[in-house]
This record gives structure tokens, sequence and C-alpha cells, in this order.
């Protein structure tokens, strides 16, 4: 199906500007979209700060300036103050829970609220984890096993 020219190109550059990997994605991961690549934790990383922009715009206050708004959250985000998933989090949660946020400023004090601190301990919790330990414990008992068999027949073997 792959043109035959594909196998020679294994990477392709990253084009999140603040790709903290090198800037080279493996073709076995790359994420497209239109015609750029991305890691998938880029790709990911890139759509949350442009969702939380889109969102404070949408929901939050239509005349914030746009520099000042995205100086902000990238403030926040590249000194760790927050995930890029944590402030997304949490603006949909003070939208949904009507907490009083009108400039961007303001996103400084929604990190430090512990309702959404708990908040969000709670979506994680339900979230993500689940799936990959049952994952990981599955291969590992297959493995595990498989292991146990060879050796057990080993040593009826050499018995
Ligand atoms: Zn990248």
């Amino acid at each position: 199906m792959a043109p035959s020219y594909y196998p020679m190109k294994t990477d392709y550059k990253c084009k999140y500007s603040k790709c903290p990997y090198g800037g080279v994605v493996s073709k076995d991961i790359a994420v497209k979209d239109g015609q750029n690549y991305y890691h998938p934790e880029c790709f990911k990383e890139m759509n949350n700060r442009k969702q939380i922009i889109d969102i404070f715009y949408k929901y939050i206050n239509k005349n914030e300036v746009g520099a000042n708004l995205r100086r902000i959250v990238d403030l926040i985000i590249d000194s760790k103050k927050a995930t890029s998933e944590f402030l997304l989090y949490a603006l949909c949660y003070v939208i949904h829970h009507k907490i009083p946020l009108h400039h961007a400023a303001g996103l400084y004090y929604i990190i430090n609220n512990d309702d959404i601190k708990q908040a969000y301990k709670k979506y994680k919790y339900k979230q993500m984890p689940k799936v990959d330990i049952s994952k990981t414990e599955k291969a590992k008992d297959v493995k595990f096993e498989v292991k146990q068999d060879k050796k057990n027949s080993w040593d009826k073997i050499l018995e």
C-alpha cells in the first residue's frame, strides 16, 4: 500500500515550536495533522494550549488582549506551575461552577484553587491510569506464564 520510497523516510520534523524532544519524531509514533507531524505529546500539548485560549475567549472574556493571554498561558505551563491539561481542566471547572474569572491574570489564581485541585485528582484517577495498569499487568502475566512453561519443559528434559 505504501509507496516504495516510504520506508527510507523514518523521521519527521516535529512542528511544535516548543518540542522538548529535539524536534525530530519517528515515523512510527508521529501524529499527522494536515502537512505537519508531531510527537503525540507535543500534539496534545499544542492543542491544550489552543483550547485554553479558545475557551477563554468564548466563555470568559472575548476582549482580553491576545498577546497577554497567550503570554500568561505559556508562563504558567512553561514554568511548570501547572500542566496544560490541568490548566484546561481548571478553566472548564471555573466555567461549569460559575467561579468568577475575568482576566488572563486570574488564571494564576484558579490553578491554586484547592477545590479544583481535588476535583482534578479525582478526574485523573477515574480517567487515564486504570487502562494503562490493566494493560501492563495483563502483558506481564502472559510473559510470565510463557517463561514458566519454558522453564518447566527444560527442567523436564534435563532431569
Ligand atoms: Zn515534538
